[in-house]
């Protein structure tokens, strides 16, 4: 196997550890902000909260359905974000964007974390939207 192919064999066991146990699924009690987004091309649904505290997310978790793709994001996303700043985030979000348009230096920026796992995605723009969702939801629920 190259070692294109191994990581991408990683890379998708990871999506798929996400999808199957999902991190941070969960209604919180007195979310500070909360943003409900569906894809209709895909029929993904995502509905992110979080309790936003000076300046920090202290938490963020999610609710929803969808395909793998989505729901995987959508988990990656909260693992990532949560004890961050507010400014660290925005940053964050802007790699994560910027991976899936194709930033082959986005893709291996280690701020991403596990989401790094959805860099393929950025060979197939009907999927993007999938991918994308729960950081949109993400900087609405900040708002
Ligand atoms: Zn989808």
């Amino acid at each position: 196997m190259s070692s294109d192919a191994r990581l991408s064999a990683l890379y998708q066991e990871v999506i798929l550890d996400h999808y199957r146990r999902p991190r941070n699924k969960r209604e919180l009690e007195a979310p500070t902000g909360v943003c409900f987004l569906k894809n209709p091309v895909c029929g993904d649904e995502v509905d992110v909260q979080l309790i936003v505290r000076d300046g920090v997310v202290a938490e963020a978790t999610f609710g929803g359905r969808g395909c793998s793709i989505s729901q995987a994001s959508a988990s990656m996303m909260t693992e990532l974000v949560k004890g961050k700043t507010i400014e660290d985030v925005r940053a964050i979000v802007d790699r994560f964007a910027a991976m899936l348009r194709g930033d082959a230096e986005a893709a291996k920026d280690e701020k991403l974390g596990q989401a790094r796992a959805l860099s393929g995605v950025s060979r197939f723009p009907a999927r993007i939207r999938c991918a994308s969702i729960a950081w949109d939801a993400l900087l609405k629920a900040m708002k």
